[in-house]
């Protein structure tokens, strides 16, 4: 855990932020500025800042990241309408929480 990381406090429950799913691994939690209806995001425990700094032993968490996903659009009612899933990487990238999450936005009619 990194001390002054806003998701390291999040994802290991240091804040008052709802947490809808924890497993050893991740978190999933409501994004606070939300540019959908649904606007989850989904978290690893590990502090990784970006894509860039995953390694090949992290490839079981991006496999989690994605099923958790899953997952989630189906217990949110999002998975048969449909829903984006996208990580942004660094600034160019439109990344402003250096600690890598996945988006899940959906809930349009
Ligand atoms: P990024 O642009 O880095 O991919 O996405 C970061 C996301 O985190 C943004 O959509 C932003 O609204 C969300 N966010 C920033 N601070 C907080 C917070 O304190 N709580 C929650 N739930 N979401 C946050
Ligand atoms: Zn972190």
């Amino acid at each position: 855990m990194k001390k002054d990381c806003l998701f390291c406090k999040i994802s290991h429950g240091k804040t008052s932020t709802e947490i809808l799913y924890e497993n050893d691994t991740l978190v999933v939690f409501r994004d606070i500025n939300p540019a959908a209806p649904i606007h989850l995001l989904i978290v690893p425990k590990n502090h990784i800042r970006s894509v860039n700094d995953l390694s090949e032993a992290d490839q079981p968490i991006l496999a989690e990241m994605v099923m958790v996903a899953k997952e989630m659009a189906a217990q949110q009612g999002v998975d048969k309408s449909g829903y984006r899933l996208f990580i942004n990487v660094e600034r160019g990238g439109g990344q402003v929480v250096f600690h890598l999450h996945m988006h899940l936005i959906g809930g349009w009619h």
